[in-house]
């Protein structure tokens, strides 16, 4: 008899306190709230448990987080400013206190993989893959894959570590975090930077140093649909990976590239995700006793965002 394997949805409350200012800026707190109620209406529910996250402490944002970084942060939020660095990165009172909620969840995450669970999916706010060392870009304030990153070497010795970026745009602060690094594995499939922001992940960029060979871009052009997806992972994606043989692996999920979502020119299915979802579940069981770390990226059509990601975790729950 097919048994489907429990997930640990990691999420916290007070990420919809996170406020970016009203009804123009697309990263709501509708995005999280459409989602968990999606899940709690799924056949997924009979799976599904809910934990809370720590904060992140301090020790663990400074492995890449400038320490006057965090303080500018901090102030801008408390002090009632509306926005750092652009006035894309929208934020309030609450903000901060999200934000290292939404970080806290990757270490929180970790913890539970390293103890009994399998599969932690942290449905979190603010997202993090353009957070850079000491600047806030694209709604992105921490950058909560890089900080699971180092959290899970730092703390558990766990040295290969894949992350994988689906989100529509290039993670600019995950690839500059690791670039030089051949220990952190950085694949990213997005719209291609000549027509997208924040501008980089060319498939030139491929590391620097002795990360050269550790970062694959894969750009595609408007319009990009399952196909090219598919093919991208069989073809490239699919040998990178197995030829790095990753020890632990992040997802930096965002779910922008869906047709129905206004933030990229790509046109994939609800379905797609749920293949992804096959190949990332593969290579969980391969390489890492079936322990996959899922972290919420983009997603700004809430409909889309919510069916898309159930789509991909029934597909890791069933899986096999
Ligand atoms: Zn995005």
């Amino acid at each position: 008899m097919h048994i489907s394997r429990p997930l640990a949805i990691v999420t916290h409350s007070r990420c919809l306190a996170h406020d970016t200012g009203g009804t123009d800026h697309p990263e709501t707190p509708d995005r999280l709230t459409t989602l968990l109620k999606k899940l709690h209406a799924s056949p997924l529910r009979e799976q599904l448990t809910i934990i809370e996250p720590r904060q992140a402490e301090r020790r663990w944002l400074t492995t890449f987080h400038d320490e006057d970084y965090l303080f500018r942060l901090e102030e801008c939020a408390l002090s009632g400013k509306t926005h750092l660095d652009h006035p894309d990165n929208q934020l309030c009172f609450d903000s901060y206190e999200a934000a290292l909620l939404s970080a806290g969840a990757g270490l929180t995450g970790i913890d539970l993989l390293e103890d009994k669970d399998n599969l932690v999916f942290c449905a979190v706010r603010p997202p993090g893959h353009h957070a850079e060392r000491n600047l806030a870009l694209g709604f992105c304030f921490l950058n909560n894959s890089v900080l699971a990153a180092k959290y899970w070497q730092q703390q558990y010795g766990r040295r290969k570590i894949l992350i994988i970026d689906w989100d529509a745009h290039h993670g600019n602060g995950i690839q500059s975090a690791f670039e030089e690094d051949p220990d952190v594995f950085y694949i990213s499939l997005h719209e291609h930077p000549t027509f997208s922001f924040p501008g980089s992940g060319y498939a030139e960029e491929t590391g620097t140093g002795p990360g050269h060979g550790a970062t694959l871009n894969i750009p595609l052009p408007p319009g990009a649909d399952d196909k090219m997806v598919l093919n991208a992972f069989a073809g490239k994606i699919a040998p990178a990976v197995n030829a790095f043989a990753p020890e632990r692996i992040i997802v930096a999920a965002g779910f922008d590239g869906h047709r129905d979502d206004d933030m990229s020119g790509l046109a994939y299915s609800t379905e797609l995700y749920g293949r992804i979802g096959e190949y990332l579940a593969a290579w969980a069981t391969k390489f890492c006793r079936g322990k996959l770390l899922t972290i919420l990226e983009g997603g700004y059509h809430p409909g889309s965002l919510a069916d898309s990601a159930t789509a991909y975790l029934n597909a890791l729950s069933n899986y096999g």
